[in-house]
């Protein structure tokens, strides 16, 4: 009988299998929920290099990892990028990892989603709050849609399928949720819908954004037929087929629905930090260890006591009194 796969299995049994990777804190947006307009980013020699990002996933999938994302900041902004996708595009080849993928702003895709798709890549996403061109450059701060646009239709020409990401922020794009959809749908895309995190400090007040997904849900389930399906990608969301489109529609919802129990990730830093949940601050320094020898063993080791204290889940509040975010890293740091 062929040896059993290794897994990674956490204090409440949930083995560890889906990676994602921050491979830059930088990005070439500034959307307002996210980050503050005047980031300070990490020093160069601060940052894991694509050689040492190459390692360390391999490490993980080693141990079991199957779904590997890189995302940022915004992934496809770090210099040399693609031979870092095409190297780990070696795991997909061998089968011991079975998607590779990536969270990104579009904004480069009409320069490297052939490329994507010749390394193995075949889903990705694309976070896209609006299809208003003057609302997505308020959003964004430095984005320019036209530019999204062609991108997500070159990711689509070289055969990727697309998920947008849209985060649902009250009073902004609200409003523009049914139009995403029926795009989205339109064009063969998935949409999911987000809540808003409080992660990190930004200019404004998050209270204001905060709209929950289950109003949102309520108000869509008066105009189309919402049907739950079991359609898993291995991430968080939950699904329904929009019956009068026949396109599927997921929820991310961190903040009126508990998503923990299933909970089958760990998030690293581009400087190694290893993020046992998104919503908590406790992390174990993986770049010692990877540094300190050639060899995996010191590594491994770090990674099994990181796994080992991986907490069950995080508890995010957004209301007037509760005015600090929940954890004082922005998600550029950790990735979406
Ligand atoms: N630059 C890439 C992009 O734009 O998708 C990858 C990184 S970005 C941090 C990943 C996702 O996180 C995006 O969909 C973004 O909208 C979302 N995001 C950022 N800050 C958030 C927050 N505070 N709450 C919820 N989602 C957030």
């Amino acid at each position: 009988m062929p040896a059993p796969a290794p897994q990674m299995i956490d204090p409440f049994g949930r083995a560890v299998s889906y990676l994602r990777v921050s491979v830059t804190d930088r990005c070439d947006f500034r959307c307002v929920y996210c980050m503050a307009e005047d980031m300070t980013f990490l020093p160069k020699r601060e940052v894991l290099s694509l050689e040492e990002l190459d390692r360390l996933c391999t490490a993980f999938i080693e141990k079991g990892v199957r779904k590997l994302r890189l995302t940022g900041g915004e992934p496809l902004v770090r210099k040399n990028i693609m031979s870092l996708i095409r190297s780990l595009g070696r795991h997909l080849e061998s089968g011991l990892l079975e998607e590779l993928t990536l969270t990104t702003n579009g904004s480069q895709l009409s320069k490297y989603a052939a490329e994507l798709y010749e390394y193995g890549v075949r889903r990705i996403n694309v976070s896209v709050d609006t299809l208003d061109a003057q609302k997505f450059k308020a959003i964004t701060r430095w984005g320019d849609l036209a530019k999204v646009m062609d991108g997500i239709e070159a990711a689509k020409d070289a055969g990727l399928q697309i998920k947008i990401n849209m985060v649902a922020l009250k009073g902004v794009n609200e409003h523009e949720i049914i139009p995403m959809m029926e795009w989205c749908h339109a064009n063969g895309h998935d949409l999911t819908l987000i809540e808003t995190m409080p992660l990190g400090e930004i200019d404004g007040d998050r209270t204001d954004q905060y709209l929950p997904l289950s109003l949102v849900r309520a108000t869509l389930a008066d105009k189309f037929t919402l049907e739950d399906i079991p359609y898993k990608t291995g991430g968080p969301a939950r699904y329904v087929e929009v019956k009068e489109t026949g396109g599927r529609m997921g929820f991310i919802t961190p903040m009126t629905h508990n998503f923990c129990e299933s909970c089958n990730r760990v998030r690293v830093t581009c400087t190694g930090q290893l993020y046992m949940c998104l919503g908590q601050d406790d992390m174990a320094d993986l770049r010692a260890p990877l540094r300190a020898s050639e060899a995996n063993e010191l590594l491994n080791d770090a990674i099994d006591e990181a796994i080992g204290r991986k907490p069950k889940g995080h508890d995010f509040v957004i209301d007037r009194r509760t005015k600090q975010p929940a954890v004082s890293r922005h998600m550029s740091v950790t990735g979406g």
